[in-house]
């Protein structure tokens, strides 16, 4: 049988990789990615522009330390044109193709772009590379006002750390309360008020309409009529998983690319994980489901066909000014939210009769429950 061909070198693509090689030293082992190959951990993109951290800072090891770590073939700067699952082989952008014997795709997820009118919907940035936050770094030089679109997860974080950074930051979005697809809103207005102590500034319930340059920036008008004058802008409203290449190549895609739980695809010997993935229903874009599917993967590609398990796996949202955990309830479960002033945050725990199916913590003093309360949440899968 030819080798294995991983399409990404994310958290996802080399995690598996390292976790294969672990049990397989033999098998040519190839991976393809259309940026440098560099690894680096993508969380610290929202936490870096506080240190002042230069891209290059980011990299823990280059393309070719972990080729020679993996024993593995990368080819850096090469976008995968498409995939033909009959004859087995992928065709790079340039032309060349590659044949597998099994295929994995780590594709990670696109940011979702939103348009608006004026001249200067163009400027809009997004960071989910390090390349990105390359590109940011260079529009918030010398830029003492930031505006953030979207008040979810990353756009607090970024916030947070822009803050950090010295800048004024206004956070724009439809939303009641911030985290508002993740945290009941009790919750959602604990960490508002957390951030905007810290400096700030909210407009919620409202949407960016339009963005027309000014002599030294951007000036964005708000459906509610409120303007704000900022000197870059960051896109934070979410990001969809990639699953282009899956399309065309006619395997199932939903939301993400369709995944049984040994993160078999609809196609024959093609597998995929991380930010692209849709298993057994869920899209999880975090750095702990990578870690567990990658280890079930790597067996199954060593030969033990392995389904992937998800312990309860609570996400730290890094926002110092008011640290967050959410371990957030099953899609559609239903219990109901209890909800208590903890400090100056909040403690909300969704119950399920006698079970807790999933909880937020804000602030300080709440957060020091996350141990015990992870321990009472059911597994995931
Ligand atoms: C700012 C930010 C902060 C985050 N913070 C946290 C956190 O604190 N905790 C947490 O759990 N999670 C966090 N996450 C989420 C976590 O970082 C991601 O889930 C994870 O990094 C995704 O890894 P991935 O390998 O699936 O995708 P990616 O890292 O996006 O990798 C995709 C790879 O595929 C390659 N590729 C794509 N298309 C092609 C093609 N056609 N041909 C060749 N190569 C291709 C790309 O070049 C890249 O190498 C954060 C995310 C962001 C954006």
């Amino acid at each position: 049988m030819s080798g294995i061909v991983i399409i990404g070198t994310g958290l996802a693509g080399y995690t598996l990789a390292r976790e294969f090689r672990k049990l397989d030293k033999e098998t040519p082992l190839t991976l393809v990615t259309a940026d440098d190959g560099a690894f680096y951990s993508k969380p610290m993109l929202s936490n870096a522009f506080a240190s002042n951290k230069d891209p290059e800072a980011l990299i823990s090891q280059s393309a070719e330390a972990m080729a020679g770590q993996l024993d593995a073939r990368i080819l850096t700067r090469r976008r995968v044109a498409a995939i033909d699952t009959a004859a087995r082989q992928v065709r790079l952008e340039d032309g060349e193709s590659l044949d597998y014997g099994r295929l994995v795709l780590a594709v990670g997820a696109e940011p979702i772009r939103l348009s608006y009118e004026g001249d200067g919907a163009d400027a809009v940035l997004s960071v989910n590379s390090r390349e990105d936050y390359g590109r940011f770094r260079e529009a918030i030089e010398g830029v003492g006002h930031v505006a953030v679109i979207g008040p979810g997860l990353i756009g607090c974080e970024f916030a947070n750390d822009l803050r950090g950074s010295g800048r004024e930051v206004d956070v724009i979005g439809p939303d009641t309360a911030p985290l508002g697809r993740l945290v009941p809103e009790a919750a959602g207005r604990a960490i508002q008020k957390g951030l905007e102590a810290a400096g700030i500034r909210f407009h919620l319930e409202t949407v960016v309409k339009r963005i027309d340059r000014k002599d030294t920036g951007f000036r964005l008008s708000l459906d509610n009529g409120e303007t704000v004058e900022a000197g870059a802008i960051l896109s934070a409203v979410g990001l969809r998983p990639d699953t282009r290449l899956a399309r065309e190549a006619g395997l199932e895609v939903d939301r993400g690319i369709v995944l049984d739980r040994t993160l078999a695809t609809s196609a024959e010997g093609v597998y995929a994980l991380g930010d692209c993935a849709q298993v057994a229903g869920l899209v999880l874009p975090y750095v702990m489901p990578i870690m567990h599917a990658a280890r079930a993967l790597a067996k199954t590609l060593a030969g033990e066909p392995t389904q992937v398990s998800y312990p309860a796996m609570p996400v730290v949202v890094k926002t110092p000014a008011h640290p967050v955990v959410v371990a957030p309830p099953a899609p559609g479960a239903v219990g109901e939210w209890k909800i208590e002033s903890v400090g100056e945050g909040v403690r909300a725990v969704f119950s399920q009769g006698d079970e807790v199916g999933g909880f937020v913590l804000t602030g300080a003093e709440a957060v020091k429950e996350k141990q015990a309360l992870s321990k009472q949440v059911p597994a995931v899968l």
